[in-house]
């Protein structure tokens, strides 16, 4: 199974989709070397996140203790801090580093409040690729304002020859905002229809279970159910960094546990974990995060296998792709069926813009204050 840590809600972006960045956590109270040491090992992927997971001062012995505990560690940053990331990869170039990029040049700078984010996180990217970092990516969230640019962001990764993870805008409780939603969803829909086609053009057969994601992703925007039922809590779980252990980042209520007051083996496997499992099966939010889908997408007999749904859409639509035919997309996804939105919040842009962040308590009032959380 996978495993998300949260290190920090401490962040240097300030994003118009995600508040964290104004809700700091207090070092002090973060997650800490023990309490990970009593993860067990043995997880598929442990990918590390935030806030910003770089501002951690001990991001190098998080990852001494956890590389050894799966098989693949990821480091999901903006890419803000070049040094810090080389240092890792020096010593683990096969660690899987993700750099969010939400746009070419000003669009992603104001969409995530970065001074010169572009520019630093290229520069980010060329350090790591020329110091021999083997498993690097962007990972783009989908938008009204950056998907325009989707193929243009793809081109940046096949020139430098590594990967693009994609999501949309969603709701979740750790963003302290819950009224992300599209301004025209099927504008944006069409638009990741073009990265579908792309991908499903490629040589890299990972490209082409890429796609396959994607086209889950229209179904998230258009606001139609989950391709696959969610997996949470089973195949994936969350750690926040007060150690609360959630079935995921998108509903407070999914909590299993505490790892700072109790062993991983009494999480899991117990009563609470059971409970909250049978929440997850009945669900009704369309979700489609990278964590949740391509857990979803994977064989329930072989996780290192997908399903056989996905392997024989991607079958099918690789070999129209590869005689020059489209997709007909229209087979998979009901156009006449888009959600309409009652009412649509315009996102606020924080680029120069001075906001006073607000360290949150050590105690575990943290979610309380956000409301329901609803994506559809
Ligand atoms: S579908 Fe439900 S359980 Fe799954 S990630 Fe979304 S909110 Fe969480």
């Amino acid at each position: 199974m996978d495993l998300s840590i949260i290190l920090t809600y401490r962040c240097n972006s300030k994003c118009s989709m995600c508040y964290i960045w104004k809700y700091p956590t207090h070092p002090k109270y973060e997650i800490d070397g023990t309490i990970l040491e009593k993860l067990p090992g043995g997880f598929d992927y442990i990918n590390l996140t935030g806030g910003e997971p770089t501002l951690r001062e001990d991001l190098n012995e998080v990852c001494d203790i956890l590389y050894p505990k799966t098989k693949k560690l990821e480091i999901s940053t903006n890419g803000l801090n070049k040094e810090r990331l080389i240092g890792i990869v020096k010593k683990y170039p096969d660690i899987k580093i993700r750099i969010s990029l939400d746009g070419i040049q000003e669009t992603n700078n104001i969409i995530r409040g970065e001074k010169n984010g572009f520019e630093k996180k290229m520069e980010t990217m060329t350090s790591l690729i020329n110091i021999g970092a083997c498993d690097l990516g962007f990972a783009t969230t989908f938008q009204d304002e950056n998907v325009e640019q989707i193929l243009d962001i793809y081109s940046i990764t096949k020139k430098l020859n590594i990967e693009l993870a994609t999501s949309a805008i969603h709701n979740a409780f750790q963003f302290h905002k819950n009224d992300n939603s599209f301004y025209d969803r099927l504008y944006v829909a069409k638009k990741i229809e073009l990265l579908i086609e792309e991908l499903l053009s490629s040589k890299k057969p990972k490209d082409w279970f890429r796609a396959y994601l994607n086209l889950g992703l229209i179904r998230k925007v258009l606001g139609q159910p989950r391709l696959h039922p969610c997996t949470q809590g089973t195949d994936n779980v969350f750690i926040d960094p007060w150690g609360d252990v959630y079935a995921c980042n998108v509903r407070n209520d999914l909590l299993m546990g505490n790892l700072k007051q109790q062993s991983w083996r009494e999480i899991y496997y117990g009563e609470k974990a059971r409970e909250i499992r049978k929440m997850v099966a009945q669900c009704s939010q369309n979700c489609w995060m990278v964590s949740s889908a391509k857990t979803a997408m994977r064989s329930k007999i072989n996780s290192k296998l997908p399903k056989f749904k996905v392997l024989r859409w991607v079958v099918f639509n690789k070999i129209r792709r590869s005689i020059g035919l489209k997709i007909d997309f229209d087979k998979y996804i009901d156009y006449s069926d888009i959600n309409e939105d009652y009412s649509i919040n315009k996102r606020t842009y924080y680029l120069e813009k001075p906001v006073k962040k607000v360290t949150q308590p050590s105690e575990s009032s943290h979610y309380k204050q956000f409301g329901n959380f609803f994506n559809r």
